[in-house]
């Protein structure tokens, strides 16, 4: 096909919403390659993570942002800091949210800074998880977001999850980009390297297994990343958490929940990977690593 970089667009567009509304998962459906980590868990991004997306069109790259909420430890309140400056940077702004609940307390925190951005680019919203809820409360609750954000430039239903409306979303998106070629080459999908998707997956894993057991004390250090040739990937990785008890829980009775853990997580780097993989895991403790600063710049949640 004949492409006319003119009539190309692209740009950056910052997904924001609540923990949990559904924004890694719509990224994924959009791309179609799983990349950002989904649980059914809040706080499971939490850095700033691209996804690019390339069609004839041009190039979406989205920012998937940790969600706003109270700066109650230090990795909270960088999370927060993280989600503002991503507005500076942006050339478009998608605010998601669950339409099958009314608005919470996270929503107008969300509203108050994106209603407020004075550089005054495109806000759309995506209406998401229409597949849970029955058309009566989606009007009501429909109607909740749009006076909390009123004046946005598109409100889209979607289900990520089914895929519904997911092209309606992409064009909405084109159309509202600024016109140039694209910034990424067209087979990049992402700029994290290969062991930071797998550190995310790894911690995913984690999280789906150990439910509420060990809420959000886990970080994840990749020890090891190797080539093996016609035998895929070695990689051995550390569980870090905050106390003797958690690491009793992660490891599990004869190491099964740790087995379990790598199980899954090795199933989903294979699948991102297309190849075979090794999976080493370990569990150690950090006392208390979520508000020492020199824990949280090993872990990665500082840029220098
Ligand atoms: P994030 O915190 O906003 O990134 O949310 P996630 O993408 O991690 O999704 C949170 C939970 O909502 C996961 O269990 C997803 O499977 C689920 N979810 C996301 N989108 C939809 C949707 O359209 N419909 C339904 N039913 N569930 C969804
Ligand atoms: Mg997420």
């Amino acid at each position: 096909m004949e492409t006319n970089n003119d009539l190309l667009r692209n740009g950056f567009v910052a997904v924001m919403g609540s923990p949990n509304v559904g924004k890694s998962t719509l990224i994924n459906a959009l791309i179609g390659v799983k990349i950002a980590a989904v649980s059914p868990w809040p706080q499971t991004t939490r850095k700033r993570q691209l996804g690019i997306l390339t069609t004839d069109s041009g190039q979406i790259v989205f920012i998937d942002t940790p969600g706003i909420h109270n700066p109650f430890h230090k990795l909270g309140k960088h999370m927060n800091e993280e989600a503002h400056s991503v507005l500076d940077d942006s050339d478009a702004i998608l605010v998601v949210v669950d339409v099958s609940k009314p608005p919470n307390e996270e929503d107008q925190l969300l509203a108050n800074i994106v209603m407020r951005q004075t550089r005054s680019i495109p806000i759309l919203m995506a209406l998401n998880k229409i597949d849970l809820v029955d058309s009566e409360i989606l009007e009501d609750n429909n109607a909740a977001y749009e006076k909390l954000f009123p004046n946005t430039d598109a409100r889209i239903q979607t289900s990520a999850i089914l895929g519904e409306n997911l092209d309606v979303m992409v064009s909405s998106l084109y159309e509202r980009l600024p016109e140039g070629p694209p910034f990424f080459p067209e087979d990049q999908i992402t700029d994290l390297y290969e062991r930071e998707i797998a550190s995310d997956l790894i911690r995913e894993a984690a999280l789906y297994h150990l439910r509420d057991e060990v809420p959000h004390s886990i970080a994840i250090r990749i020890d090891e990343f190797t080539e093996r040739g016609d035998r895929g990937a070695y990689i051995a990785a550390t569980l870090f958490v905050e106390r003797d008890s958690q690491k009793g829980i992660v490891i599990g009775k004869n190491g099964k929940m740790l087995k379990q853990i790598g199980t899954s997580a090795r199933i989903e780097i294979e699948n991102m990977s297309g190849r075979k993989v090794y999976l080493k895991l370990r569990a150690k403790v950090r006392k208390n690593w979520r508000n020492d600063e020199a824990s949280l710049k090993l872990f990665g949640f500082r840029k220098s």
